[in-house]
């Protein structure tokens, strides 16, 4: 079915029942009843008459309702043709839902005894349409709407009071009662029954923005590709708020306001009650009760299967298992690829969003929906497990190292001990789960002049000298942020800000030195990029390290151009980002002699300055020119029956 088919089979949907008319009595709480208030508010189209708070209407005996500011205050009136009157069964007092309703919202309901004026509804507000008038809630939602031509002077006062007062509800004296005329049907008359509808808490009221145009409705779906605001986001369509009006809205549907988003960290909900079905050319929103010919709002793409980008889209969408969902009630790129970002960002502020996840056959072939990978990336992952296993070895007071003889006639007996306060129990280099307060001292010759040393669990892999294909898995890397102080004990100004690093915890490679014994060679790598043994001077500068700091990560790489280059990325404290941000370098040392994530920062200047480690120092990267979009552009696009959409509300 086509979508122009879907919304009119909805809307016909929504319009079947009974007419004006024909009042209706269902037992609350029942399908029948929900079926019927549904109806009713859908109905937004109804009577309504412009006037002025002078008029007879609102006299009451001995009293008159007074000008504001000495200008005569516009008024509309809004009279629903059906009402959803409910009895109290416990009070027996009436009610009316949609004035119930607005009053929840933030209306007045007014008083038997008098009009009260000036009392705002945040957010709401009445536009002139090409045919009269229209009231939509802060959600751009049509909550009324009546023809009408307004009275010049009157849109002159609306305009220059920036406001209206509204009324609405059942009894404003603007229908005629069957069997009278409009010229039989009196002033009088009129103002009673209006005095009887606020007896009968019938009447809410509220003083709304006046806009001299129709509101700008988002009729625009922008698909924009993953990352988009610089945020770590997946691929997202921007759905106008009209086409979800229907399914309930955002509140309903679980969405989040976006209000916050790039200000502050934001978790955005994943929604339970929509799925986003993904075809070669289409994007459709199933509402997840209803997953068999269900629909809630959809788009093609214009140029359907040869549309350049939308396979892109659609591919990292499966990668991502989901799509993050914004709607709200203004375009959110009027002028397509012209639009400023600010605009953007203003809109999706005004918006609200969810993650909805991908349906089972939204897949293109051969990409299997993967769930997202959380937000910190390998990267960060790594440094988190880091984290947590060091955190292990912290609580630990000593660790057993068993030692094969082999082992000990391989590297030398006496000064294998020696070498083992270069190793840090962490992770088992065999499995890679963490070791605990036992490890085993494997050593692998792979060649005559080197040997390289390991831990392991007992049941991985008993200590001793084993061939050399036996393959083991990534030491982990413990690195730290830090700074030598000026003065001890004072931070200041004047301090250096330095990582220490230790680039493999559970593995030492050794290499005969000239006399026939050992040395550590585990960083010989660093010592070939130009690191020196600390001397108490500012450490040489290494070309091939780019440090950056972004917001309040330090992210360094070594070697970045090469396959075996390193990246470590951390946050470092608050006194040490300071330092950064002044003095735009950093030293580091390299070390196999300290664990890192176990110093405290008393430690740090000596693990800093130990001399078996290297230093080198690094600029930190300036952040070029703010880049313009930190949005990576998007391209917009227009579905193909907007007009349609529209109407279903
Ligand atoms: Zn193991």
């Amino acid at each position: 079915m086509g979508k122009a088919a879907r919304n009119r089979r909805s809307q016909r949907s929504r319009s079947s029942g009974s007419g004006p008319g024909a009042p209706r009595v269902v037992r609350g709480g029942t399908a029948e009843a929900l079926e019927m208030v549904e109806q009713v508010s859908a109905e937004t189209e109804m009577p309504c008459r412009a006037t002025w708070i002078d008029d007879p209407l609102f006299s009451t005996p001995g009293r008159h309702a007074v000008a504001v500011r000495g200008q005569r205050a516009p008024v509309l009136l809004f009279e629903p043709q059906r009402i959803l009157a409910v009895k109290d069964p416990v009070t027996g007092q009436g009610h009316e839902l949609r004035v119930d309703s607005m009053v929840a919202a933030g209306w007045q309901r007014v008083p038997p005894r008098y009009v009260m004026t000036g009392l705002p509804a945040e957010g709401w507000a009445l536009y002139r349409t090409a045919t009269g008038v229209e009231l939509c809630d802060p959600y751009g939602c049509i909550v009324a709407e009546g023809r009408l031509t307004p009275d010049p002077e009157w849109v002159s006062d609306a305009v220059s009071l920036g406001s209206v007062l509204v009324l609405f509800g059942p009894k404003l004296g603007i229908r005629v009662p069957p069997g009278r005329s409009l010229q039989s049907y009196t002033e009088q008359e009129r103002a009673r029954e209006f005095r009887d509808g606020r007896r009968a808490g019938l009447v809410a009221a509220a003083t709304v923005a006046w806009h001299t145009s129709p509101p700008e409705d988002a009729l625009m779906w922008v698909l924009l590709r993953e990352g988009a605001f610089g945020l770590d986001l997946p691929p997202l369509a921007y759905v106008p708020l009209l086409n979800l009006k229907p399914s309930g809205g955002p509140h309903a549907l679980g969405f989040a306001s976006l209000d916050r988003l790039g200000r502050e960290p934001m978790a955005i909900p994943v929604t339970s009650q929509l799925a986003a079905r993904i075809t070669a050319t289409d994007v459709d929103l199933i509402p997840t009760d209803q997953p068999v010919g269900g629909f809630a709002a959809g788009y093609r793409t214009p140029a359907g299967t040869a549309d350049p980008m939308f396979p892109g889209w659609r591919a990292a969408a499966a990668r991502y298992g989901r799509i993050l969902v914004i709607t709200g009630p203004v375009d959110l790129m009027p002028e397509g690829e012209q639009t400023s970002p600010s605009h953007v960002i203003d809109v999706i502020r005004r918006s609200h969003g969810a993650l909805v996840p991908l349906t089972a056959d939204s897949a293109p072939a051969g990409l299997p929906p993967q769930p997202q990978p959380e937000s910190p990336g390998d990267d960060g992952e790594q440094a988190e497990y880091s984290e947590l296993l060091t955190a292990k070895l912290r609580s630990q007071e000593s660790f057993e190292v068993y030692t094969a003889d082999t082992v000990g006639r391989l590297v030398d007996r006496d000064t294998v001990h020696r070498w083992l306060t270069n190793l840090w129990p962490v992770a088992c280099q065999t499995c890679g789960e963490p070791l605990g307060t036992k490890a085993e001292l494997c050593a692998d010759p792979p060649g005559d002049t080197s040997v390289m040393l390991s831990l392991h669990h007992s049941s991985c892999r008993a200590s001793g000298a084993t061939p050399p294909a036996t393959a083991m898995v990534q030491p982990t890397v413990s690195f730290a942020a830090g700074y030598l102080p000026a003065t001890p004990g004072q931070p200041s100004i004047r301090d250096f800000p330095v990582m220490v690093v230790n680039p493999s915890c559970e593995q030492l490679l050794l290499d005969r030195d000239a006399t026939g014994g050992w040395r550590n060679a585990s960083l010989d790598e660093f010592i070939a990029l130009g690191f020196r043994r600390p001397d108490g001077d500012l450490p040489p500068h290494i070309p091939r390290i780019r440090a950056a700091l972004d917001g309040d990560q330090l992210t360094v790489t070594i070697n970045p151009d090469a396959p075996d280059g390193h990246k470590w990325t951390l946050t470092p404290p608050p006194h040490v980002r300071d330092l950064l941000r002044r003095r735009r370098g950093l030293a580091i040392s390299v070390t196999t002699k300290a664990l890192p994530a176990l110093l405290i920062p008393d430690d740090l200047p000596g693990a800093f300055g130990d001399p078996e480690a290297v230093t080198g120092f690094t600029i930190i990267e300036r952040p070029g020119p703010r880049r313009r979009p930190a949005l990576h552009l998007p391209w917009p696009r227009t579905p193909q029956q907007p007009t349609a959409d529209r109407n279903v509300t």
